[in-house]
Formats: C-alpha cells, structure tokens, sequence
C-alpha cells in the first residue's frame, strides 16, 4: 500500500502520515527532513544556499540515508543522526531553499523510491503524489488556510523553545510556500487524481478520521 500526501508547510502532513502510519500498521516516511538534512550539510560548509553551483558541488561530498531506530525515523548526514538539528525556522528555509535545486531533488530520489519499493509507506512531503509515487493508491492533498496554519506551526516551534513570533512565522510560512509551489522542478501542487483536504476547521483526531474515510473510499 502506498498512500502520499502533499500540501504546504503547517497543514499537519506529519501529524497527519504518523497516524496514519500506526492506525495502519505502516512505514511512516517524512521526506522533508531529507531536503533539511541536504540544508543542514550546506549550512555547515558554509554554503549560500542560492549559491547553486557550490550547493551541487557539495553532494557527492555527503551521504544522506533514512533509517528507523525504535520505529522512528532518523536521518544520517554522513552517520551522523541530525535529530533536531534540522528543525529550526532557519532550516526550513535552507530546505526550502535547496530543494529548488534539480541535482538535490535527484540526489534524494533513490532513496524515497527504494523505501516505497521494500515497504507499505505513507511519505509526507510536496511532490509525492506527483513524482515520487505517481502510482500510489491514495493522494491527499491536505491544507488549511494560512492563518490555521502559522497559528499551528508556532504553537509547534513554541513548544520546543525555538523564539519567534506569529507574525514572523506566518511571513515565513508564506515565502516558503512561494518559493516551494512557483518553483520549476516539482513545484508543490496537487496531483490531478489527488483528494483535497482542507482540514482549517478540523483538530488532530478530525483530520484523521476524514482521511482514513479518504483511504477506505479508494481502496474499497
Ligand atoms: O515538510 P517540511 O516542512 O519538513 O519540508 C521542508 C522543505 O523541504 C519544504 O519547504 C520544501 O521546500 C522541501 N520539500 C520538498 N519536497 C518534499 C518535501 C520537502 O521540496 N517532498
């Protein structure tokens, strides 16, 4: 079983694929934090992440693999687990950022595939549906207005002591989103045979529920 869902920064993708992922009995795959992982290498090395050409230089220098300790998943920067590391707001924009970049896009290809390919999955990221699983069985596009969503995402960063503001998430939320749905390469859009969900009016457990209806209505 294969089942991608795609939407913009905040909508609650994560939440959203983990339960799944256990209701279902599933492998829960977030690729965002691989395009984090790539921000994290170039932030280290000292990088401009617009600087495109030293971004490419920098890939075949570093090894980035998926990997699940205690059923959750850790990404290794050359073995090295990022943990936290790649959550901040500035990683979100260096991920962002170089996720603009067809060569990144590509250095991370085989290994989303090759995890869809061993295992049932649920991944979480912006070009699932349309690019790497064009065949899954279930797309969901899940989304919620801007307001919903930086309210979400601050309250997210509040809690694990990171210092903002709502207004300066939602101006964030809002760059990211241009940056991430104008861009040439695999611009986050719903795939044509996706299911929107617009889940501003729904909690957590709401959202589920619908898209476990969402699941059951396609696979029958
Ligand atoms: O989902 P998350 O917020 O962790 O993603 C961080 C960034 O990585 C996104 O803003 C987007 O630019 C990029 N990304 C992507 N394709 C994916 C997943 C994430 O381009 N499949």
């Amino acid at each position: 079983m294969k089942i991608a869902i795609d939407g913009p920064s905040g909508a609650g993708k994560s939440f959203l694929a983990k339960q799944i992922a256990s209701r279902l009995g599933i492998v829960y795959v977030d690729t965002g934090a691989l395009y984090r992982t790539v921000g994290l290498a170039v932030k280290r090395a000292d990088i401009d992440p617009r600087d495109t050409a030293s971004v490419i230089r920098l890939l075949p220098e570093i090894e980035v693999e998926l990997t699940y300790i205690d059923g959750m998943q850790c990404v290794l920067l050359s073995g090295e687990n990022v943990g936290d590391k790649i959550r901040t707001p500035e990683m979100s924009m260096y991920a962002s950022l170089v996720s603009a970049i067809p060569e990144v896009r590509k250095f991370l290809f085989n290994t989303q595939r090759s995890i869809a390919e061993k295992n049932s999955v649920v991944m979480d990221g912006r070009d699932i549906g349309t690019v790497i699983l064009p065949d899954a069985d279930v797309k969901i596009f899940l989304t919620a207005s801007n307001e919903a969503r930086a309210h979400r995402r601050y309250l997210e960063l509040k809690e694990k002591g990171i210092e903002t503001t709502p207004e300066k998430v939602l101006e964030e939320m809002i760059e990211r989103d241009r940056n991430d749905s104008t861009r040439d390469v695999a611009p986050a859009v719903a795939a044509p045979d996706a299911v929107l969900l617009d889940n501003s009016h729904l909690d957590g457990e709401g959202t589920v529920l619908r898209a476990l209806e969402i699941i059951s209505e396609k696979l029958g």
